[in-house]
């Protein structure tokens, strides 16, 4: 009798976005002359930079012609692609990363979700609280979890990002093996600093674990004193893998392309405690997993790379974070304690309130669809998330019902 994997019966339903979803569409309905304002969206809403586009069409008129037809390429991506994610992302600012320690890939939470396959079960696994739930749950499924416990897993270390902290974890009490980490973060929108990261990747160095850094937002930061990748950390190479996406810069959500960093001198231990290169693991994890980003979409992400490019990507950036200065400052003139926005495109707003019942606010009185953080862990209720990925004229008209609402 065919059996299942239990563990995945330790799963919670995420009621996160159907339970927005239903109170949406109940407000609709006995409201339905009103105007709704989604400020809950973690995804894009511009279109393909056009160099991206030019470079798309391009590559599919390659594709439908004999001489320049391309069956499967190489797993890990190709080198045009590699080379330039390592020249442009990591040489052109001081860190030493190799094309071929980048592993291209279809998305960031595909290879943050199935990075944990390559590591044993017994790893103690540490977590941000509030959290990208794709950390959480593909190690449940793996089993690295027991069961659901009073909002939390057994066997899982939740590191707390509180206001106290300046929602920036302080490294585990006990020890850990694997150390999730996400800068800027989602939900937060808040950036870790260069002293920061370093305690982590001395934290981790001294353990012999690994911190797995997804970066996703390192395109929105725009403090030059923080950094954009873990490999600007001396010893990083040595303890960190990098997840990175061109989903957020690019608007590359619908096309789909990342890529994952593994430097080669990255280390982890069988269990007569000899080293094992986690570059070659993953390398053989990637190459008989997957069969390859499509070459289309690897010649529009190198677009992103080239003059024309470069410039329609500082644009879009600027249109969000443009956004997420008015989200921020907004909120903060109307009393609330916020972080985020000047360097990640959401803002994290202490509500005083529930996260629910202050969403309830906003969406019946304000018409105004923001993210209740208790969605995000335990650490997350009291807050919400607005987001910057909006139209101007719907963060301005958005802004202006909530300054009605919540002004003192
Ligand atoms: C959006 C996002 C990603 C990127 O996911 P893709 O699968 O590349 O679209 C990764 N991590 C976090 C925290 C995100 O919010």
């Amino acid at each position: 009798m065919i059996q299942i994997n239990e563990h995945y019966l330790k799963l919670q339903a995420s009621y996160l976005f159907s339970d927005i979803a239903k109170r949406v569409n109940a407000y609709q309905a006995a409201n339905p002359d009103k105007k709704l304002i989604r400020m809950g969206i973690g995804d894009v809403t511009e279109p393909l930079p056009a160099a991206c586009l030019e470079a798309f069409h391009a590559a599919i008129d390659e594709m439908g012609a004999r001489t320049s037809f391309r069956g499967y390429g190489p797993e890990q991506g190709y080198d045009f692609l590699r080379s330039a994610i390592a020249l442009n992302e990591y040489q052109s600012l001081g860190c030493d990363i190799a094309a071929d320690e980048i592993f291209v890939s279809d998305g960031a939470k595909c290879d943050t979700g199935n990075i944990q396959e390559i590591f044993g079960l017994n790893n103690r696994v540490a977590v941000p609280d509030p959290v990208y739930p794709v950390y959480v749950d593909t190690n449940v499924m793996a089993g690295r979890t027991g069961t659901f416990v009073q909002g939390r897993y057994e066997g899982l270390t939740y590191l707390e990002c509180t206001p106290e902290n300046g929602y920036v974890p302080a490294l585990p009490e006990g020890d850990v093996d694997l150390i999730y980490l996400c800068f800027p973060n989602n939900p937060t929108g808040a950036v870790a600093t260069r002293e920061q990261l370093q305690a982590w990747v001395e934290y981790a160095l001294s353990r012999r674990a690994i911190i797995l850094y997804d970066a996703a937002y390192w395109a929105f930061i725009r403090d030059p004193q923080i950094p954009r990748s873990i490999f600007e950390i001396p010893g990083a190479r040595e303890c960190a893998i990098e997840f990175r996406s061109f989903s957020k810069n690019a608007g590359f959500t619908g096309t789909r392309c990342a890529f994952t960093v593994v430097p080669k001198e990255l280390k982890a231990y069988d269990g007569a405690g000899e080293a094992v290169l986690v570059h070659k693991l993953w390398n053989r994890r990637h190459t008989t997993k997957f069969n390859g980003v499509s070459y289309p979409v690897q010649k529009a992400a190198a677009a992103i790379y080239s003059d024309a490019g470069r410039a329609q990507v500082a644009t879009l950036i600027d249109l969000y974070m443009a956004n997420a200065a008015l989200i921020r400052t907004t909120m903060e003139s109307l009393g609330y304690a916020c972080v985020g926005g000047d360097n990640a495109p959401y803002v994290w707003i202490q509500t005083g309130a529930s996260s629910w019942e202050f969403f309830d606010r906003l969406l019946q009185s304000a018409g105004v669809v923001c993210t209740p953080g208790a969605g995000f862990g335990k650490c997350g209720e009291g807050h919400v998330r607005l987001s910057a990925f909006n139209s101007r004229a719907n963060v301005e008209e958005a802004l202006q019902r909530i300054r009605a609402l919540l002004k003192p």
